[in-house]
């Protein structure tokens, strides 16, 4: 597709979960223009450096531009048979779960929908995970847990309109820039408006907060059951809510009880003078918004963490009311669409239940299906596991590189070197998953690719195109589709484009719901190509009757919410209350270790793909390197810039010292970003041991034991 001199077309921001609206346009010549979008109502034509850059990320150096069987150029025929034929034949001699998807947040809603639907439709398993396993996933067991279903109940408008917003485990200022400069403009305009932030680091958003709370890590569950706690003894509970609208009360209410103040003082590490004004500032607050992130989902207890949090807004009724609610703010650019299809191992399309039978048969009968996925599939890290101990013997990677972004990194390098058949898409030529794969297929960029994503506040948005596909690069939702067909479903995938895809999906949330279900976009269900590409961004549910762009324009931005009369989505619509029990300490007990937390930095984004490829973003912060705090510093005989082996039983890395007072003294920090593509020895992934949250599979991403060494 030619696009020449056109008028910026209506994008999304292909990086985090805020979801920005982008105007976007390429001129004769290729040169790409970006800016943000005055109408859309994530952003409102604000952008942050990485989406304001852009424009110097689509240049094709660097791309995948053939598809490649065994590292020569391949015809796509060939290389679509090849794989088709290598699944079928893997799945019927092993069965169904001898094959695998590893699939990506960086995908669109379409593609996310047919990947999910030929693995637990027609192949007949759920061995489809993704790498938003290794960003939400506990947020979304805790929804479910607490709500019945994985409904974030409150919009981006609550965070201007909040007298108290609580950021845990965030660093908003970096990793969603908009939201925060959202809530600073609200904050410039109310200064009695008060900003908690509970972070074992200083970081910049604690540097803007009336109050930070150096909370050790994983000390969360009982900071907040320290909070149940104070909020009943204080008489600050809504019993009316809690009565009409939860169970579970009094058992929770007891687990937190059971910390006592001396162990919430030792496990939060929080002067009990700093926790007081906390408790003191949520109770007698009633509009708070508890936003909270990796630092609360990347961890062995993290569903324990976000139940704990929703906990406290159950027994206040705080949620679901304008400026008042829990609210998960998550990392990749289509924060729900892939949980919208149920584009995870544990999960069904269209948030029903792969544990029910209703709706296993539901979605067959649908999809007209020959099978349907019975059981939950290999969550990510059990998935990898898997290709290492030859279970899966068949893997198929889209659009993420596990190879420097998973736990136990250098295993699951290990694991696919030994896989006996690998397919890769990407848009990238040399990813250090790429590497490994036996067929490497070409896939369309951002400002390529053309389809929807969510963002974290239940809006969908369209990407879409302004640049041409350029060599034999197809969209991700094309190639799956024509393995699918060349499998033997041909009818079930003979797409002619997204939109169709979006209406299928449109109508399956709508099928036999009724209301029973919190995903609902059925409005939509019947829409035609031109209708898709006018689509304005809207929010879910949008049930009742076709949503015009007339009727979306008249509504103020953010007004759908959910829960603040109940109706939650359990069988007698009640909410529940966990009872949370304090699991035991896990602090090195070796007394030269220290706590590895690992994490984003404000300018690059994941492996650094299409960041790394911005000299000005490179400018922030240049090399990868470690925080850590000039007592251990010293103690470690470390100095600022000094070379540094960072060690765990799994691996070692090198990076430099950047010896600060903002890391808390006993643990170290360590950037995600950095690959062999960009540094050596520097993969902050080879550290991480594989340990999981019991519920979510999430990975302990933020709390490893490591030592450090002068180099
Ligand atoms: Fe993109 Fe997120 Fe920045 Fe918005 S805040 S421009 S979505 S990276």
């Amino acid at each position: 597709m030619a696009i020449a001199d056109a008028s910026p077309v209506k994008t999304t921001c292909p990086y985090c979960g805020v979801g920005c609206g982008v105007l976007a346009k390429a001129d004769a010549g290729g040169v790409v223009e970006v800016r943000g979008d005055p109408d859309h109502p994530a952003n409102f034509g604000r952008l942050c450096s990485k989406g304001s850059a852009l424009a110097e990320t689509t240049g094709l150096d660097g791309r995948l531009l053939y598809p490649e069987i065994d590292g020569r150029r391949a015809p796509w025929d060939e290389a679509l048979d090849l794989v088709a034929g290598r699944f079928s034949e893997t799945v019927r001699i092993h069965g169904p779960d001898s094959v695998a998807l590893y699939v990506s947040g960086q995908l669109l809603t379409e593609d996310y929908y047919v990947a999910n639907k030929l693995m637990k439709g027609f192949i007949g398993s759920a061995n489809i995970d993704t790498n938003s396993r290794l960003c939400m996933a506990s947020s979304v067991a805790g929804h479910r847990r607490a709500f019945g279903a994985d409904t974030v109940p409150g919009t981006y408008a609550d965070l201007e309109q909040a007298d108290l917003i609580v950021l845990v485990g965030s660093n908003l200022a970096w990793c969603h820039p908009v939201l925060y400069q959202r809530i600073a403009a609200a904050r410039e305009k109310r200064p009695d408006m008060r900003v908690v932030v509970i972070d074992p680091r200083r970081t910049m958003t604690a540097d803007s907060a009336d109050l930070h709370l150096p909370v050790r890590a994983d000390g969360d569950v009982a900071l907040f059951a320290g909070l149940l706690a104070y909020l009943a003894d204080q008489g600050a509970l809504d019993a009316a809510y809690i009565e009409r609208h939860t169970t579970g009360f009094d058992a929770a209410l007891a687990a937190a009880r059971a910390f006592g103040r001396m162990e919430i003082a030792n496990r939060t590490g929080i002067r009990p003078a700093d926790l007081d004004r906390f408790y003191r500032l949520f109770a007698q607050t009633p509009k708070v918004v508890t936003v909270y992130s990796q630092g609360v989902n990347q961890s062995a207890a993290g569903t324990d963490k976000v139940n704990a949090i929703i906990n406290c807004h159950l027994a206040t009724g705080r949620i679901g009311k304008p400026g008042a609610g829990p609210f998960s703010v998550t990392g990749q650019p289509n924060a729900m669409g892939g949980r919208e299809v149920g584009g995870m191992a544990n999960m069904l399309a269209a948030h029903m239940e792969l544990g029910n039978p209703l709706h296993r048969e539901r979605v067959q009968r649908f999809w007209k299906a020959p099978a349907i996925a019975d059981k939950p599939g290999l969550k990510a890290v059990d998935l990898f596991r898997a290709v290492a101990d030859g279970r899966v013997k068949a893997l198929w990677i889209m659009a993420t590189n596990p190879v420097d972004s998973m736990p136990d990194a250098d295993q699951v390098r290990a694991a696919l070197a030994d896989c006996p058949f690998v397919v890769v898409s990407d848009v990238l030529a040399a990813t250090d998953t790429g590497h490994y794969a036996d067929v490497r297929l070409p896939a369309a960029a951002w400002g390529e690719k053309d389809g929807t994503v969510t963002n974290s506040e239940r809006r969908i948005s369209r990407q879409r195109p302004f640049l041409p596909l350029p060599g034999e690069a197809r969209p991700d939702w094309w190639i799956v589709a024509e393995v699918a067909r060349r499998m033997g479903f041909r009818s079930a995938f003979s797409y002619a484009g997204p939109a169709a895809i979006f209406a299928e999906h449109a109508a399956l949330s709508a099928y036999d719901n009724n209301g029973a279900r919190d995903f609902d976009i059925g409005a939509h269900a019947a829409i035609g190509t031109a209708e898709y590409d006018a689509l304005t961004p809207f929010q879910w549910p949008a049930p009742a009757a076709r949503e015009t762009k007339t009727a979306q324009q008249a509504k103020a931005p953010g007004d759908i919410r959910f829960f603040a009369g109940g109706g939650f989505f359990t069988p007698d619509r009640k909410a529940r209350f966990i009872a949370i029990a304090a699991q035991a300490e896990t602090w090195p007990q070796d007394a030269s270790a220290l706590i590895l937390n690992t994490g984003r930095v404000r300018d690059h984004w994941h492996t650094m793909t299409r960041t790394g490829k911005s000299p000005r973003l490179s400018q922030h912060l240049a090399e990868p390197f470690v925080e850590i705090h000039p007592h251990d510093a010293a103690r470690h005989g470390i100095g600022d810039a000094d070379i540094v082996r960072v060690a765990t039983p799994r691996g070692a890395i090198l990076v430099r010292a950047l010896v600060t007072r903002r890391q808390a003294p006993g643990s170290i920090f360590v950037p995600i970003h950095w690959t062999d593509q960009f540094a050596s020895n520097a993969r902050v992934g080879v550290l991480v041991a594989p340990a999981t949250d019991p519920h979510s599979g999430q990975p302990a991403l933020k709390h490893s034991r490591a030592t450090v060494t002068r180099f």
